[in-house]
């Protein structure tokens, strides 16, 4: 059984074709960060543009690498949502055209829904329920995962996601776009507890975040600093920053799994490619006998093969889109 993914929701243009799901046969991925960097960030407009520009040629690039034509897929499936609503409609156009053309079914995906099917291609044996920790440029979240099409979210962040913390922080910094891997590679040369920023747990109990805090204390912490003539020490201030955000997240996505007695935690989105994220879960999972899960970094960022695991499932599951399938920029998780 052949699906062939398209994936267009932010700035990664991409096509993927997956045996039975799971086992990837090529996922192609055209990043337009080179043409984003220039202005910190993703401009929707440029992103678009780039979309339709690419998603031919990746299309036929990934069907080329799988050795595969249009006539052998089975299922389409494509993000329609959450991400820029330019972008996801020329992923969801393209997607429509085969469908008709060939009269293959159609699957809706939500993109979280993807970041967590991840999983399920690094781990061929990985099966639900488990509790998910969603990491993204987007979304902080700690999802219960029942089944492959049933989920609860536990809590979310009330202001800005993990990875925008990143980015906005390794831009005060001078660091660059996109910020998380800078500061994950500088936090390397720094000290972690040079800076007693906040960490920010809200009530008692809550599986919430909150993040636009932190962001607000390492300007006033780099403020005070050169005020007072003192030389800031970025690589100092970029580990402290990440420690704070990450014994946040760390405490509460494996308070969640002890509570509601998961022994699995599945890591999802582009943060979950964080190197200390990775060394302190795999830490305090083991201390609490729980099984860490990671994609591969590749599989972190977006890509089309993870949606195409999430459309396999959903297929199976009695799930199936038709062609008036729409993009929603703000489709909320519950909506999977
Ligand atoms: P969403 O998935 O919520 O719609 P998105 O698709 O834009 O958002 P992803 O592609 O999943 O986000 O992840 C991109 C984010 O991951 C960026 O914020 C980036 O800085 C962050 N990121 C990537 N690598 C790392 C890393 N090593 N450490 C920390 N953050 C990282
Ligand atoms: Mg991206
Ligand atoms: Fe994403």
């Amino acid at each position: 059984f052949l699906t062939m993914a398209i994936e267009s929701s932010c700035d990664e243009t991409s096509v993927a074709l997956l045996l039975e799901g799971r086992e990837v046969l090529s996922n192609v991925i055209s990043s337009q960060i080179k043409v984003h960097q220039v202005f910190g960030g993703v401009v929707p407009e440029i992103a678009s543009r780039h979309h339709l520009e690419n998603i031919n040629n990746v299309t036929t690039q990934a069907l080329m690498e799988a050795g595969v034509t249009l006539d052998d897929v089975d299922l389409i499936g494509v993000t329609y949502g959450p991400g820029l609503v330019g972008a996801l409609l020329i992923g969801l156009a393209s997607a429509k055209a085969y469908a008709f053309a060939k009269n293959i079914p159609l699957v809706g995906v939500h993109h979280i829904q993807g970041h967590i099917s991840a999983n399920y291609i690094q781990y061929p044996d990985l099966e639900p329920p488990f509790m998910a920790l969603v990491v993204s440029g987007g979304h902080t979240n700690i999802v219960e995962v029942e089944n492959y099409n049933s989920f609860k979210v536990l809590g979310g962040t009330r202001d800005d996601a993990a990875g925008e913390a990143f980015d906005k922080v390794a831009r005060v910094l001078g660091l660059g776009y996109p910020g998380g891997p800078l500061i994950d590679k500088i936090s390397k040369e720094g000290d972690a507890e040079a800076i007693p920023f906040k960490r920010v747990f809200l009530e008692k109990g809550s599986y919430d975040f909150s993040f636009s805090g932190i962001k607000t204390g390492v300007l006033n912490y780099i403020n005070s600093e050169k005020q007072a003539g003192r030389e800031v020490n970025i690589a100092n201030v970029a580990a402290s920053f990440q420690q704070a955000v990450l014994d946040v997240i760390v405490t509460k996505a494996v308070d969640a799994a002890i509570k509601m007695k998961k022994d699995k935690i599945v890591l999802a989105g582009g943060v979950a490619a964080n190197s200390r994220l990775r060394e302190m879960l795999t830490e305090k999972c083991g201390e609490n006998g729980i099984k860490l899960y990671c994609p591969a970094p590749i599989l972190c960022t977006d890509n089309a093969a993870m949606i195409g695991c999430a459309a396999y499932y959903k297929y199976k599951a009695g799930f199936c889109s038709d062609l008036t399938l729409d993009a929603y920029p703000n489709l909320p998780l519950t909506d999977i």
